[in-house]
């Protein structure tokens, strides 16, 4: 493949289909719904609106741009991508690809993304080694800014969730260190035990991809 030429994606006729099926598959339920309301009422109404709408939406889904490509890493097919984004990950390497309409690119080393697209996802207590680069830019980081991640350990029986609170250090740059209003650095977000960042140079250093 010429990487600077891009791969042109084809369709994704197998998604399509999938959507198209599984847009079938709520409606005859929002239908089976809609007939039990007649004799049952409200909580049958309700389960028809929901079945409906998400029958509609995933309907709309499978009449919009679903295609397939190569993984610029690995080679492996992706399936169901979108005709534009940031940051299509493979799931079999796991890496990053941009996609511009309907090309598939190879994510350059230092590509800044415009919002947190590339996510790692960190063990309870383990502080991510950062490789002393900026998480937003990937910069050399000269600062850091404390962020809490919450990870559930496990589900005990009768117990219920038993979740893990650490807090690790984020790596940034001057530039970057002003937190949001979330307290987060620019770029950077958090949920649950993973942490999603801007800089692809940082998120390789960090997860030790190609
Ligand atoms: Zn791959
Ligand atoms: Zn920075």
């Amino acid at each position: 493949m010429d990487a600077a030429a891009g791969e042109t994606l084809t369709t994704d006729e197998g998604a399509k289909r999938n959507k198209l099926i599984g847009a079938a598959v709520l409606l005859v339920l929002a239908a089976g719904c809609g007939y039990l309301a007649t004799l049952y009422g409200f909580m049958a109404g309700m389960g028809a609106a929901i079945f409906g709408i998400a029958g509609l939406s995933v309907l709309a889904s499978a009449f919009g741009f679903a295609g397939v490509g190569h993984c610029p890493t690995c080679g492996k097919e992706m399936r169901d991508l979108p005709r534009d984004t940031e940051a299509a990950s493979c799931r079999c390497c796991g890496n990053f690809a941009i996609i511009r309409d309907a090309k598939l690119f190879p994510t350059p080393p230092d590509h800044v993304a415009k919002s947190s697209a590339y996510r790692i996802d960190i063990e309870p207590g383990v502080q991510p080694n950062f490789r002393g680069l900026c998480a937003t830019c990937g910069k050399p980081a000269t600062t850091s800014l404390p962020r809490e991640l919450t990870k559930d350990v496990v589900g005990v029986p009768g117990v219920g969730r038993l979740a893990k609170t650490w807090t690790i250090d984020i790596a940034v740059c001057d530039e970057h260190s002003k937190p949001d209003s979330l307290g987060n650095p620019a770029g950077v977000t958090s949920f649950g035990g993973s942490l999603s960042i801007s800089s692809h140079r940082t998120w390789r250093a960090i997860t030790a991809k190609s």
